[in-house]
């Protein structure tokens, strides 16, 4: 049932995470702040595949 997703910076779109998502747990696009190294803070990352 788990899934591996990647998590993308939505502001310059590069891909800095990957994890597991439990589909049963998580109904829509998962949505993580994290810190992303091109844009030198935290931004919204978003699933994607
Ligand atoms: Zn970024």
């Amino acid at each position: 049932m788990r899934e591996i997703i990647n998590l993308e910076c939505t502001e310059c779109k590069e891909r800095n995470y990957s994890t597991k998502k439990n589909k049963r747990n998580t109904t829509g696009r998962l949505e993580l702040k994290k810190y992303c190294s091109r844009c030198k803070g935290h931004t919204v990352h978003r699933e994607t595949k």
